[in-house]
């Protein structure tokens, strides 16, 4: 986790050697101070949020796009006492209250419907899933695939356009076209939102396997989104 309540404020840890303890679960926290990575803090008997995953500047760039407030927030389900951590949660007491989970990593099909579960219980859910090489050649086939030209729609003032996964197996883009919460993708700086279930049907889906449509949108219309905008 890259914050903490420590003497009153919700920050970094700053230094070596600092201490306090997690406001969720009431664990120890030390601070770690990585050379290469960014600063975060670490329990020191296991971390409460099971899903939580190291985390890098991509997401420490993607939080500090919200308040302070909004990032890392702490929920419980009240039923069972499962406790997990939004990457970020904007408009709480809202209808509109949205969860933002950053999804650096690979994650598998499973995981990502429990996630769903839980948020969506009170919540709307985006992701925002980061696509890049570093474990699978993802970025590849996701960039050969991108087509704004062969089949383009416009719907609610976006312009959509209709492709095909250019990667040998379509089982990534396949597991996200399932997702029942927003998915957004993060390819090279620009956004894109996936068409879901029944976005898709308004462009002439249910798409074929391997089939998919994105429509493009800038950073700050993605956070507009994230923050309750339509
Ligand atoms: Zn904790």
């Amino acid at each position: 986790m890259l914050y903490a309540w420590i003497d009153g404020v919700k920050r970094p840890p700053l230094a070596k050697g600092e201490r306090t303890t997690c406001r969720d679960c009431g664990g120890l926290l030390t601070s770690v101070i990585p050379a290469e990575n960014v600063r975060h803090w670490r329990h020191k008997a296991g971390d409460c949020d099971p899903w939580s995953e190291p985390e890098g500047p991509w997401h420490l760039a993607w939080k500090e796009q919200f308040d302070l407030s909004c990032r890392e927030v702490g929920l419980i389900d009240p039923a069972t006492g499962e406790r997990h951590r939004a990457d970020v949660l904007c408009g709480v007491g809202t209808p509109q209250a949205t969860v933002l989970e950053l999804q650096h990593s690979s994650i598998s099909e499973d995981e990502r419907a429990a996630r769903e579960a839980f948020y969506r219980q009170a919540h709307r859910m985006f992701w925002l899933v980061h696509i890049h090489n570093e474990a699978a050649f993802h970025g590849y086939s996701f960039g050969f695939s991108l087509d704004f030209r062969s089949r383009t729609y416009q719907l609610g003032g976006y312009t959509y356009g209709v492709m095909r996964w250019a990667g040998r197996s379509s089982q990534f883009i396949e597991k996200w076209k399932r997702s029942t919460a927003h998915v957004f993708f993060e390819f090279q700086g620009q956004i894109y939102y996936l068409a879901s279930e029944a976005v898709s049907r308004q462009l002439g889906g249910p798409f074929k396997k391997g089939e998919f449509a994105l429509c493009p949108l800038t950073r700050a219309d993605f956070i507009r989104a994230v923050h309750g905008a339509s």
